[in-house]
C-alpha cells in the first residue's frame, strides 16, 4: 500500500492541498500544531481565479454563499473626491466580483469540505523534524500528550506558514527583506458613507487609508504610518485609527466596536525552490509579500491546486516523478510576479513626495479614461491573467490553435454533449484528468493507455474557443497545448511527454 502524503499546517493552503489530493484518491494526513483554527479575518478576499479552482473541486458554491461580493475598487483623495473607479463587471470569468470572506470562514469551509471527504485535521500535533531518504519520508510528530511518533510518508508538504518548520529543516533561504514601515489594521463597525459593496482606497498626503467590507456594517480598515522605529509598534487603539480615518478617509465616518486591532510590517520574501526531493513548500512557507492586491492567500491556495493534480498522478503511478519538477518552475515564477506587483502597488500607495503624489493623481485620472488599462487592472487583480507560457509543461508546435495559447488559463465552456454527466469543461476537470477539448472537429480518439489520465470532450464554439481546433487542458484549467484539427497526433504526443512515460502509447491517431 502507498504511504500517505503528510501535510504540515492546516491554514488555507494546507487545507486546500489536503482537499484536492483526497478528492483525487490520495491518502493524506494533515497536522497542525495549533489547538484551533484561526478566529482572525486575516486574508479577506477570494479572487475569481481561486473561485474557479474551487469550482473545479466542486465546492465553490458554499464560499460564494457565505461571502459578500464586492463589485469594484474606488480610489479617492482624502475627504472622498473620486480619482478612479474600477468595476469587476468586466472580469473575464463567471465570478465578476471580489468575494469578501474572512480567512477564518474560508478555513472553516475548507475544513468542512475535507470532513466530507473523511479527513480530519489533527490539531495540537506538531511536526518536529523529518528525514528524506530514497524510501520516503520519516517525520517526527509530537502529540498534545507529549508523545513523539515516527511517521512514514511518501511525500511531505510544508504548508506551515511564514515561520515554516519544514523550510527551516531544509535550510532553504527565505530571501528578501522587511519594510521599516508600520501598518495599522482594524476590523470595526463603521457608521457613515463608505461603499459596502466595493473596496475603497483613499490616497492622502501623509499616507493611505483603505476600507474593505466584511459584512453589512463591519469593515477592515488598513492604514500606513510611514517609516518608524526599528521595533514593530504595538496594536493601535480605536482612537488612533479613528484619527487617521478622520484625516484620510471619506468625511464623517465613525468607527466602533473593534473586533481586531493590530499592526504589521510588510515582509517580501521567497524561497528559490519549492521542491526539494520528496519535500514541497507552498503558501506562506514559500513566499510572503505585501497584502496590497490581496494576493497572498490566493497565491498560496493556487500553489496547492497546482501541486495536487501532479502529485496525485505521480502517487497513483500514472505519471513519472519528473512531472513534479514543474511545480517549482511554475509556482516560483508566479511567486516572483506576485511579489513584484504587490511591491509596486505598495510603493505607489506609500508615496510621500508631493511631486510624485501629483504624478500618481494624474496617472490614476488617465487610467480611468483608458478602458484597456482598466481591464488590465481587473485581469491582474482577478488573477485570470496568470499563465504558464514559459513552463516546461507548455508545448508549442506547428499548426497551433487560435484561442487560448499554450500556458494560458482555459476558460470554462459549455460542452456539446454531456460527458459522464458533466456539461462544462471545468466539471470534466473535477475527475483530475486532462481534457482534450475539440471544438468544431470530431473528438480525439485516445489510446487506451491514456484514458486514465485524459478525457476527450466536445465544446461549443465561442469567442474563447473558435471552431476547428483542439486544446489539451490540464486538470488545473491551463492549456498545455493546442492544435488545429489537422495535427491531432500532437495532442497524444504532448500527453505522453507530459506524463513522461515515453513509449507508453502505441499507435497514434491519424496525423
Ligand atoms: C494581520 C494579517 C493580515 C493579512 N491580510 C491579508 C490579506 O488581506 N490578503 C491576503 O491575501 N493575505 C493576508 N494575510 C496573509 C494570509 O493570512 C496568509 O497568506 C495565509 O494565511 C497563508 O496561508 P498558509 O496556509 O500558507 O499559512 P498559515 O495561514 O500561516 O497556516 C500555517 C499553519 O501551519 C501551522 N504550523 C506551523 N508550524 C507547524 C508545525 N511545525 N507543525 C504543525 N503545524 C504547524 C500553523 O499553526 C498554522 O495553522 C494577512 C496575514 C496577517 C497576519
Amino acid at each position: 500500500m502507498r504511504k500517505p502524503v503528510l501535510i504540515v499546517g492546516a491554514g488555507p493552503v494546507g487545507l486546500t492541498l489536503a482537499m484536492a489530493l483526497r478528492r483525487r484518491g490520495v491518502a493524506v494526513r494533515i497536522v497542525d500544531k495549533a489547538a484551533a483554527r484561526t478566529d482572525k479575518s486575516k486574508a479577506l478576499v477570494l479572487w475569481a481565479r481561486t473561485l474557479e479552482m474551487l469550482d473545479i473541486e466542486g465546492c465553490a458554491a458554499p464560499f460564494v454563499d457565505a461571502g459578500l461580493p464586492a463589485g469594484g475598487v474606488h480610489i479617492q483623495e482624502a475627504g472622498g473626491k473620486p480619482l478612479l473607479d474600477v468595476s469587476f463587471s468586466t472580469a473575464r470569468s463567471v465570478y465578476k466580483f471580489a468575494l469578501m470572506l474572512p480567512q477564518s470562514e474560508t478555513e472553516r469551509l475548507l475544513e468542512e469540505e475535507l470532513g466530507r471527504l473523511q479527513v480530519r485535521v489533527e490539531r495540537s500535533t506538531e511536526l518536529l523534524s523529518f528525514q528524506d531518504s530514497e524510501g520516503g519520508i520519516v517525520a517526527s510528530i509530537k502529540h498534545a500528550d507529549g508523545l513523539v511518533e515516527a511517521f512514514p510518508a511518501s511525500w511531505i508538504a510544508g504548508c506551515d506558514g511564514a515561520h515554516s518548520t519544514v523550510r527551516h529543516a531544509l535550510g532553504a533561504a527565505f530571501e528578501g527583506d522587511t519594510s521599516p514601515s508600520d501598518f495599522l489594521l482594524a476590523d470595526v463597525e463603521v457608521d457613515g458613507e463608505v461603499a459596502r459593496d466595493a473596496l475603497t482606497i483613499c490616497w492622502a498626503a501623509d499616507g493611505i487609508a483603505a476600507f474593505f467590507p466584511i459584512d453589512g456594517s463591519r469593515m477592515r480598515v488598513v492604514a500606513d504610518c510611514g517609516p518608524s522605529a526599528p521595533t514593530e509598534r504595538s496594536a493601535p487603539t480605536l482612537e488612533e485609527v479613528q484619527a487617521i480615518v478622520d484625516q484620510r478617509g471619506p468625511a464623517g465616518l465613525r468607527l466602533r466596536d473593534p473586533v481586531w486591532l493590530s499592526s504589521f510590517r510588510i515582509n517580501e520574501r521567497k524561497v528559490r525552490d519549492y521542491r526539494h526531493g520528496r519535500v514541497f513548500l507552498a503558501g506562506d512557507a514559500a513566499h510572503v509579500h505585501s497584502p496590497a492586491g490581496g494576493q497572498g492567500m490566493n497565491t498560496g491556495m493556487q500553489d496547492a491546486f497546482n501541486l495536487a493534480w501532479k502529485l496525485a498522478l505521480v502517487w497513483h503511478d500514472r505519471a513519472g516523478p519528473a512531472l513534479l519538477d514543474s511545480y517549482s518552475a511554475e509556482r516560483s515564477a508566479i511567486g516572483d510576479q506576485v511579489l513584484r506587483n504587490a511591491g509596486n502597488m505598495t510603493r505607489v500607495a506609500m508615496m510621500r513626495n508631493p511631486v510624485l503624489q501629483e504624478i500618481r493623481r494624474l496617472a490614476a485620472h488617465n487610467l480611468g479614461r483608458v478602458p484597456a488599462l482598466r481591464q488590465h487592472m481587473v485581469d491582474q487583480l482577478s488573477e485570470v491573467d496568470l499563465h504558464y507560457r514559459d513552463s516546461p509543461l507548455t508545448l508549442r508546435h506547428a499548426g497551433a490553435a487560435s484561442g487560448p495559447a499554450p500556458g494560458d488559463r482555459a476558460a470554462d465552456v459549455a460542452l456539446l454533449k454531456p460527458a459522464d454527466g458533466s456539461t462544462r469543461l471545468h466539471e470534466v476537470l473535477r475527475t483530475g484528468k486532462f481534457a482534450v477539448l475539440s471544438v468544431g472537429v470530431p473528438p480525439v480518439e485516445l489510446p487506451a493507455a491514456l484514458r486514465d489520465i485524459a478525457a476527450p470532450v466536445e465544446g461549443i464554439a465561442s469567442t474563447d474557443y473558435p471552431s476547428g481546433h483542439v486544446w489539451l487542458v490540464r486538470p488545473d484549467a491551463y492549456v498545455a497545448t493546442g492544435t488545429s484539427g489537422r495535427h491531432l497526433s500532437e495532442i497524444v504526443a504532448a500527453l505522453e511527454r507530459l506524463v513522461l512515460r515515453p513509449g507508453a502509447v502505441s499507435g497514434l491517431p491519424g496525423a
